[in-house]
């Protein structure tokens, strides 16, 4: 019997991908969010092989994959002389394994329409403000145009899916905290310029306090023929009025000087400071992701520094991770669910891998985003270990492709999620 419908706030990664799996089991999803309509902007993203395992399960990798492009290593080297920092290849991890450099527009254009077609039904410029539960409904509330609060419907259970800088999450009766990274940066996209084309995220360093970044990003449904790059310039966030006055073209000698000639085409592109756009970002931690039948998923739950690349991909495995949970619970009838142990399974199958990952990205930003000589000094000797030395290359391969749930040898394979690995093994469970 079908009860309640479930509702997701939030037409993000998480948020999309969570209601594609739970409207495949037969459940009525309604996925609410504040912006009107999906546009075709947003940063590129890097995707992970546990990212793409989870595309695939979701039918997707084709669409995504056919205008995604791939990325084989990470590959930094420092300013001045040449010195390598970051040479992590993805052919370690699994011959012919890879991640995907996307539009953040082509992700959620493939899983909006997988969701609408799988009778998602997503009511777009919808603001919810509230929530309260009882112990069998949860009740929305949302803002009309005059800022007033209206009654939005009730719910079998609620996913909260609204990203980083979520209001609602407060309202869980949880411990919770939200501390904003000091640095952040500037993004562009632009077309790849001729002769730049290549499969390597490629980064340039000066110690901790420079970082220029070039990813390949592919093309969109909008403009199939374009190959795109996404630029990053890391900037702490109190210094971005200093860098509006200071003008474009000081930005562009600093990044010439760091990065030499290899930059010169990219930057070439950027003509006015409103192509950069600042992304601040922060850590978001909560003693549990759940309270009765309300869950959080995504940087509503668990936000991170981008340094690792992991975001997009911790949603899209927390959207796989709820399918199982609730699979597991088998509902003959879908009135009856048990959301709070489904929630309570699901948050046992994320903690580890959550928790490794959470404690890299804190571990691994000041490396790459501070003023500190002597943690550049630690990054470079880590990094060289992380090269040379068949265990630190093992670590940091499975660390990049997000298979690690642990610090020890042995977080690797005690993954119970699946990673990407290639075209050729389609989808394995790790062993
Ligand atoms: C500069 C930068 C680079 C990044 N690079 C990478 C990368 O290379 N790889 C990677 O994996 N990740 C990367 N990330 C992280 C990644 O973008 C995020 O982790 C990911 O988008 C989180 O998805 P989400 O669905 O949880 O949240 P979001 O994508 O933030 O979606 C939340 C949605 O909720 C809606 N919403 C919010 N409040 C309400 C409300 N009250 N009512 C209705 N709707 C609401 C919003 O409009 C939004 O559409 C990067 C992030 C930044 C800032």
């Amino acid at each position: 019997m079908k009860g309640l419908p479930i509702a997701i706030v939030g037409a993000g990664t998480a948020g999309l991908a969570s209601a594609i799996f739970l409207a495949r089991q037969g459940f009525a999803v309604r996925v609410l969010e504040r912006v009107p309509e999906l546009q075709p902007v947003g940063a590129g993203v890097l995707l992970q092989p546990s990212g793409l395992a989870v595309l695939h399960s979701l039918r997707l990798l084709d669409e995504c994959g056919g205008l995604g492009a791939p990325v084989s290593r990470l590959y930094g080297t420092t300013a001045g002389n040449g010195r390598v920092i970051l040479d992590t290849r993805y052919e370690h991890w699994q011959p012919g394994s890879f991640g995907m450099g996307i539009h953040r527009s082509v992700l959620l254009t493939a899983l909006l329409e997988a969701a609408q077609q799988a009778g998602v039904s997503i009511d777009s410029g919808v603001t919810i403000s509230r929530f309260t539960q009882t112990v069998s409904h949860v009740r929305l509330y949302r803002q009309d145009e005059q800022g007033m609060e209206q009654p939005y419907g009730d719910f079998t259970s609620l996913i909260l899916a609204d990203g980083v800088r979520s209001t609602l999450r407060a309202q869980m009766q949880v411990k919770q905290w939200l501390q904003p990274y000091p640095w952040g940066a500037l993004w562009s996209i632009v077309p790849t310029p001729a002769g730049s084309d290549s499969s390597d995220l490629r980064q340039w360093y000066r110690d901790c306090a420079q970082m220029f970044g070039v990813m390949p990003t592919g093309r969109t449904h909008q403009a199939r023929e374009q190959r795109l790059s996404s630029l990053f310039w890391s900037l702490p966030v109190a210094q971005f009025g200093a860098w509006r006055e200071a003008g474009l073209e000081a930005w562009k000698a600093q990044v010439l000087q760091l990065a030499g000639s290899a930059a010169e085409p990219f930057v070439q592109l950027i003509e006015r400071p409103e192509q950069l756009t600042l992304a601040v970002y922060a850590d978001v931690r909560m003693q549990r992701w759940h309270d009765g039948r309300v869950l959080a998923i995504g940087d509503c739950a668990h936000a991170m520094s981008p340094q690792l690349g992991q975001g997009a991909n911790m949603a899209l495995v927390d959207a796989a991770a709820l399918d199982t949970a609730l699979m597991a619970q088998a509902p003959a009838d879908q009135a009856a669910v048990d959301w709070s142990a489904v929630f309570n399974a699901y948050a046992g199958s994320r903690r580890a891998h959550l928790r490794y990952y959470r404690q890299a990205s804190r571990l691994l930003t000041p490396l790459f985003q501070s003023h500190s000589r002597s943690l550049a000094w630690l990054r470079d000797s880590a990094l060289f270990l992380a090269r040379h030395h068949p265990l630190g290359r093992a670590h940091a391969v499975s660390t990049l492709v997000g298979a690690r749930s642990g610090w020890l040898l042995s977080g690797a394979e005690q993954r119970a999620l699946q990673v990407w690995r290639g075209a050729a093994q389609p989808n394995q469970a790790l062993s």
